[in-house]
């Protein structure tokens, strides 16, 4: 797996009852997943050199991230290594002009938008749209919000361009929530569909996940679900895809971006699904039947912890433990900064308000914003 993050860190605790072998490309030995995993390789993953020499000896190559270059990619398959997801899907995720256009042309449902030049051409598409605010995305390198402005006016539309790579706008939708369709689809192109989920964003960080998402109608959990393993058969991925959506106040969906990993808002998985993500992304990348996505409880709850006030969490297990026998503490290794997404916790039960009462408290417990 290229990426030593928390995601490979959890593919890593997935393959281990299947008895694989697990190599990780890391940037450094403290990297979440570089920490527990035996065999690491510390390198660049943008150098292909680095890339080639890691991926000797490996049967399969999957990532914890979009970002290694898809020229590189390519070099990995003339070499013989399957990749999965494979470049010619993966570069939607890289680039979010790619997926737009892609999307376009499979008439899956996406927010107006278009390439813009510079911050003239963004009031023009302003004007196109209905006027301000619009959104302005860098079309690649962004996450957790980094990387999306929402912007009022000419004048604030000037930072998006000084990132040196093309400007996407977008319509600012005015969306009820904030969902995910999440699949997993294997190379003989099995696919499995999660319940979709409501995810919920403070600040553009992921801070809670409801599985499924309260109160979605059948009808438009259905069209989510094709939606995504259409765009999955369309784009050949293989592994997980999170498509992120907008519900919108006329009962729509339209697509926001595409993940081709696992994905925080596949996290309760790992203690509400029969199967978790990280479970079927490593099935499918082995080309290994699927497993079942289906749910184990009524309500799942998945919230982040950031880093806060504690860089030693053991009192806070303490009192975590004792208070809620059925909480499932996820942490990843990191180094607590303020901020920085540093675990997850996961509730499930019957009672929605008490599954979300208790993921609540513990996460704010854990990270130090609340403290009886
Ligand atoms: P990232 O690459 O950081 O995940 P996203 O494209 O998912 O960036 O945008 C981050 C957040 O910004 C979204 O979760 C959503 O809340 C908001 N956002 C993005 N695009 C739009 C849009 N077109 N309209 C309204 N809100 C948006």
């Amino acid at each position: 797996m290229v990426g030593g993050g928390q995601l490979a860190r959890m593919t890593h605790e997935a393959g281990i009852p299947l008895g694989l072998r697990f190599k990780l490309l890391s940037d450094t030995p403290q990297d979440s997943a570089a920490q527990v995993v035996s065999e690491v390789v510390i390198g660049d993953y943008r150098d292909l050199d680095t890339l080639r020499d890691f991926a000797r000896g490996c049967d399969v190559i999957t990532f914890d991230h979009e970002h290694v270059p898809i020229e590189h990619l390519r070099a990995l398959e003339a070499d013989g290594i399957p990749v999965r997801p494979g470049p010619d899907a993966l570069r939607h995720a890289q680039d979010k002009g790619v997926m737009r256009a892609r999307l376009t042309e499979l008439g899956a449902p996406c927010p107006r938008h278009r390439i813009v030049t510079d911050p003239a051409d963004a009031v023009a598409f302003a004007a196109e749209v209905g006027g301000f605010p619009v959104v302005l995305k860098t079309v690649r390198g962004g996450y957790d919000g980094k990387g999306v402005w929402v912007v009022r006016s000419e004048a604030e539309a000037g930072p998006p361009f000084r990132a040196g790579v093309p400007v996407l706008a977008e319509e600012k939708v005015d969306f009820v929530r904030e969902l995910a369709a999440n699949i997993v689809r294997s190379p003989h192109g099995q696919a499995v569909a999660y319940p979709v989920v409501e995810s919920q964003q403070v600040d553009g960080v992921c801070d809670t996940v409801i599985a499924p998402a309260p109160a979605l109608s059948e009808e438009l959990s259905g069209e989510a679900q094709r939606l995504a393993l259409r765009i999955a058969s369309e784009l050949g991925v293989v592994g997980h895809l999170a498509v992120e959506l907008f519900e919108t106040r006329d009962g729509r969906v339209l697509v926001n971006e595409l993940a081709m990993r696992p994905h925080n808002s596949g996290h309760w998985t790992q203690d509400g699904a029969i199967t978790s993500q990280f479970a079927n992304h490593v099935r499918a990348v082995l080309d290994l039947p699927l497993g079942d996505p289906r749910p184990r409880a009524p309500w799942t709850v998945m919230c982040n912890v950031l880093g806060g006030d504690y860089p030693d969490m053991y009192p806070a297990y303490l009192h975590c433990m004792a208070r809620d026998p059925r909480l499932k503490i996820h942490m990843y290794g990191k180094d607590v900064k303020p901020g920085r997404k540093v675990g997850h916790v996961n509730t499930y039960g019957d009672d929605l308000d008490d599954v979300l009462e208790r993921a609540r408290h513990a996460a704010g417990y854990l990270r130090g914003t609340i403290t009886e």
